[in-house]
C-alpha cells in the first residue's frame, strides 16, 4: 500500500524522490486528476439509450459497498487551480479495499486506466438493462476480478451483486481523513450526467441543509448592509451535510419567492445546468468570488439570480422587500430562511 502510495507522488508530481503527503501535493494531485477527467472522453459512451421519465429511473438500486458518508455530491463545486466545474457524480466514502458490487447488473462496457499511468484513475463501466452508464472510478486495477475482464473482453453481462474490484487507497488526506471513495457518474443516453441518489436506495440522511448567510450582490460582489439599487441579485451561503460532519456539499434543491411571490426554483439537481458539460454554468450558479471547492475549502454561495439564460435581477420596486429561500436534500430534508431589504 506505501509503495504505491509513493509511486502515484513520484508520477504526478514528477519528484526524483517522494516526500510526505502536505498541502501543495495535496492539490497538484486533485488538479492533475481533474483536468485528465475532464478530457476524458470515450466512443462507448454512445452505447447509453437510457432516457429518464420524470427524472426518476424505475427501480432503486443497492449502494456498490457499505458507505461511510458522501464526499461529493454532482452539484458539488469544484475548483483545483484549473477551471472550476460542477463534480458531476457523487463520491461515495468508503474503506480502501472494499469489495465494489455491481449496483446494477449490465454490459461491462468499459475498463480503462483514465488517466493514463495513475494508479489511482481506474474505471470500470457497466451499461445496464435501462441503457444507463454507470462509471465506477477508482477502483483499484489489481482487484478487478479476471471475470470482469472476461465481461469486457467478450461485452457479456455481470449481474447486479457481482464484485468489479475493490476501492483503491486514496492517496490524499482531506479535512483529516484519507479520501477513499468511488466516484460514481451516472450517464444517459445524450450523455447527460444524472443524479446518482435517483438510482440508489435512500440513505439514513437526517440532516437538513443550513442557511447560513444571505445578502445582497451587485456586479458579482458582496454588497454590504440590506439597501440596494440598480441591478443586483441575492445569494444564500448554504452547507448541507450526508452522514458526514464536514463534507460540506450544496443541497440538491434550491427555491426561492419574493414578497409571496410562487417558489421560484433556482436548480434542482436531478441533473446539472449543463447537461453533459461540466463547466458550463458553474460560475453563474455559484458565485465564484464567495466560493470555494478544494481538498482544503468547501464554502458555498449560490446566486439566487442564476437561470440557464442569463442573470435574472430581483425587484427594482422603490420600498421594502422580503425573500423566503427553501433548501432540500435528496431524502427531502428542508430548512427555509428569511432576508429583508430596501430598494432606493
Ligand atoms: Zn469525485
Amino acid at each position: 500500500m506505501k509503495l504505491r502510495t509513493a509511486a502515484f507522488f513520484i508520477l504526478s508530481l514528477n519528484l526524483i524522490s517522494c516526500g510526505p503527503v502536505n498541502s501543495d501535493n495535496i492539490s497538484t494531485a486533485k488538479r492533475l486528476h481533474d483536468d485528465a477527467e475532464l478530457q476524458f472522453q470515450s466512443a462507448y459512451l454512445a452505447l447509453a439509450t437510457g432516457k429518464l421519465k420524470n427524472n426518476r429511473p424505475e427501480t432503486r438500486y443497492p449502494w456498490p459497498f457499505e458507505v461511510l458518508s458522501i464526499g461529493h455530491t454532482m452539484s458539488s463545486y469544484q475548483n483545483y487551480g484549473g477551471n472550476p466545474y460542477f463534480h458531476h457524480g457523487l463520491d461515495i466514502r468508503g474503506d480502501a479495499g472494499a469489495d465494489v458490487l455491481a449496483s446494477a447488473g449490465g454490459k461491462v462496457v468499459n475498463i480503462e486506466n483514465y488517466v493514463a499511468g495513475l494508479a489511482p484513475y481506474w474505471e470500470v463501466a457497466v451499461l445496464d438493462e435501462q441503457g444507463f452508464l454507470w462509471q465506477y472510478h477508482h477502483v483499484d486495477k489489481d482487484s478487478i476480478p479476471d471475470e470482469i475482464w472476461q465481461a469486457f473482453r467478450n461485452k457479456t453481462s455481470i449481474s447486479q451483486g457481482t464484485k468489479i474490484g475493490e476501492i483503491y487507497y486514496w492517496p490524499v488526506v482531506t479535512y483529516g481523513e484519507r479520501y477513499h471513495h468511488v466516484h460514481l457518474n451516472i450517464l444517459d443516453a445524450d450523455s447527460n450526467y444524472l443524479n446518482p441518489f435517483a438510482f440508489l436506495e435512500e440513505l439514513p440522511d437526517q440532516k437538513s441543509p443550513q442557511i447560513e448567510e444571505i445578502g445582497l450582490l451587485k456586479n458579482g460582489r458582496l454588497s454590504e448592509g440590506n439597501i440596494v439599487s440598480g441591478d443586483y441579485t441575492i445569494y444564500a451561503k448554504v452547507h448541507d451535510l450526508i452522514l458526514h460532519d464536514k463534507f460540506v456539499v450544496p443541497p440538491y434543491e434550491i427555491s426561492y419567492s419574493v414578497d409571496g411571490s410562487d417558489p421560484i426554483t433556482v436548480w434542482k439537481f436531478d441533473n446539472i445546468p449543463g447537461g453533459g458539460s461540466r463547466e458550463q454554468y458553474v460560475s453563474q450558479f455559484f458565485n465564484p468570488s464567495m466560493t470555494c471547492g478544494s481538498y482544503r475549502c468547501r464554502e458555498l454561495v449560490i446566486d439566487l439570480g442564476f437561470t440557464t439564460s442569463g442573470t435574472n435581477y430581483f425587484t427594482d420596486a422603490i420600498g421594502p422587500h422580503t425573500i423566503e429561500i427553501h433548501t432540500r436534500d435528496f431524502v427531502g430534508n428542508a430548512t427555509s430562511a428569511t432576508f429583508h431589504w430596501q430598494v432606493q
